[in-house]
């Protein structure tokens, strides 16, 4: 092993989850925040639960919603036409 080149290794990293739940583990980092573990994770908890992290669900629906009201207006139209 070459030396002064590899990071070190934490015995005891934290891993801290968006639900409020810590582990313990081995890594090269000390400390890491994830978005969903496996007391949390829809697979495991049969729960529906969106990871909507970026607000990308959000502007789905705002879009979704623009789309709807633009085709009542097309269809309100051609009624009157
Ligand atoms: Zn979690």
């Amino acid at each position: 092993m070459k030396t002064a080149i590899h990071p070190t290794y934490q015995h005891d990293a934290k891993i801290v989850c968006a639900c409020g739940a810590t582990y313990t583990t081995g890594s090269t980092l000390a400390e890491m925040h994830v978005d969903t573990c496996s007391a949390c994770h829809p697979f495991y908890t049969g729960k529906q639960k969106f990871l909507d992290t970026a607000g990308k669900l959000d502007k789905f629906k705002k879009r979704a919603a623009k789309t709807t009201a633009i085709r009542a207006a097309r269809k309100t139209a051609k009624a009157k036409a």
